[in-house]
């Protein structure tokens, strides 16, 4: 899939073509692969000292507060893996969790925390940044968005950032029950048609909620029709 921003649009970006690295998946394949183990590997405080293998990763990230850790235990079936907002001292750190023994999460610190001094906030950017251009098994970042808020400057910033860095993503709308089923899809569209106005094309795209337990097999089947993709590549 390309993923490029209008040719009108580009004048900020020296003529740079945004491009997301084509997947082929085929994320309407159900394809069963529950989650049956998930160990946490190990916390990176840089981006060199992450592990090395040859595994599919799958990062997610977002603002903080966003609902990231909960996804990821949502996800897994574990209440306590990723360390959620509530954990003092909450890692601000690169931590990777080995799933299945055959492919990763990789939970990236949060951005965007008001409270984030800017020296600190420097020091995370440039974390995430070296993730993004060292991770050498980068298969898809996951970009979170609360599906309550308009579309922020912040996110929408780093959603350019990914298309001039060719990095592969998808979008996903966290905290459904927050909003029902009406007012979510009209936030998701809302949002839909604010990427439309500088993109050509929309990222793949979810609705989760960690309370219900909305959207994980979705998530899950997507991930495993990927990882059986590679697998025969
Ligand atoms: P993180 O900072 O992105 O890791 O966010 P957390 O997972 O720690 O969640 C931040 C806050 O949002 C916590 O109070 C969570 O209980 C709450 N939260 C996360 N996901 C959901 C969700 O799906 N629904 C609701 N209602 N609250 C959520």
């Amino acid at each position: 899939m390309n993923f490029k921003k209008r040719p009108s649009e580009n004048k900020n970006l020296g003529g740079l073509s945004l491009k997301i690295v084509p997947l082929r998946q085929n994320s309407k394949t159900l394809n069963p692969n529950p989650i049956t183990s998930a160990i946490f590997v190990c916390s990176s405080p840089q981006a060199s000292k992450m592990p090395t293998h040859s595994l599919p990763e799958y990062a997610f990230i977002g603002r903080s507060n966003v609902g990231k850790s909960s996804l990821i235990n949502m996800l897994t079936g574990q209440k306590k893996l990723a360390l959620t907002s509530a954990t003092p001292g909450k890692t601000q750190m690169i931590n990777h969790f080995l799933i299945n023994g055959s492919w990763y999460i990789v939970d990236l610190p949060g951005y965007g925390y008001a409270k984030t001094s800017k020296s600190q906030r420097e020091v995370l950017g440039k974390l995430i940044s070296d993730y993004l251009t060292q991770a050498q098994q980068i298969t898809l970042l996951f970009l979170l968005i609360d599906i309550r808020l308009q579309p922020q400057a912040i996110d929408l910033e780093f959603i350019e950032q990914l298309g001039m860095m060719e990095v592969p993503f998808a979008l996903i709308f966290t905290k459904a029950d927050k909003v029902g089923p009406v007012a979510g899809q009209q936030q998701v569209e809302a949002y839909q048609n604010r990427l439309l106005e500088q993109w050509e094309e929309l990222p793949p795209i979810f609705i989760v909620s960690s309370k219900k337990g909305t959207g994980r097999e979705e998530l899950i089947n997507y991930i495993s029709s990927i990882n059986e993709q590679l697998k025969s590549v």
